[in-house]
């Protein structure tokens, strides 16, 4: 198992691309604290405005995805990323689709990132307990297809070469919540500000300070253990 090998330049650009706010946080958090950190520049890709996320205290989809936004903007201001893009995809109906496909490939040759972070298609069951959102999936592979071979082909979408994106070639995709992980990142150091930008996504955590301890709690029952915390990837390096 790989263990936080990777030795970018500084200023090296990262691109996630997931389907709700609140995943990059959840997902890879202290990954993408750690990056920032170093000096890598991460931005933010979100297919969908997180809109059915509703509760009794946030039962309206318009209004919902209004506060979302500034939810995640307040939390990727802790993670310290750059810039957000939405997309807009009605929540929990994401599928992958040609189009879809384009506007990605469109979306990563504009941002000329060198690794590409999403979340693995192939993960339907996360642990013994629960099932993967099927929009997850669909980012994943949303974004799998547009990387390969659209991006890096200028065959795929010629309109986008008119548009002013010809090809571009990222070196790396980085899948979260993988089936079959071959990166692990020991993020200790970084669990705390992911925390602390989870506790920015209001709507979604219920009160804050059993929000903390449960957290607490899930990092203890990793086979980590308490004083470690560990995200793991699916690793691809393009040759
Ligand atoms: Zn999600």
């Amino acid at each position: 198992m790989e263990l936080n090998t990777f030795d970018w330049p500084k200023g090296t650009r990262i691109l996630v691309i997931l389907a709700h706010p609140d995943d990059p946080e959840f997902f890879l958090g202290g990954t993408i604290k750690m990056w920032t950190s170093l000096g890598y520049q991460v931005d933010y890709g979100l297919l969908t405005d997180g809109e059915l996320g509703l509760s009794e205290a946030f039962p309206d989809p318009k209004k919902l995805a209004e506060m979302r936004h500034v939810e995640q903007r307040a939390a990727a201001d802790v993670m310290g990323v750059s810039s957000i893009t939405w997309f807009g995809y009605p929540d929990g109906f994401l599928v992958p689709d040609i189009e879809k496909r384009k506007v990605i490939a469109r979306f990563i040759r504009k941002m000329k990132p060198a690794i590409v972070v999403s979340s693995d298609p192939t993960s339907y069951y996360l642990g013994n307990n629960y099932l993967n959102h099927p929009d997850h999936r669909a980012a994943g592979q949303i974004v799998a297809d547009s990387l390969f071979p659209a991006v890096g082909n200028n065959g795929f979408f010629p309109e986008l070469i008119d548009e002013g994106y010809p090809a571009h070639r990222v070196s790396e995709l980085w899948m979260s919540l993988p089936k079959d992980r071959n990166v692990e990142i020991d993020v200790t150091p970084y669990w705390e500000a992911r925390v602390s930008a989870l506790l920015n996504h209001h709507s979604q955590i219920g009160t804050p300070d059993v929000f903390v301890q449960r957290m607490k709690t899930r990092r203890a029952e990793t086979e980590d253990g308490p004083d470690r915390y560990i995200e793991s990837f699916r690793r691809i390096v393009f040759r």
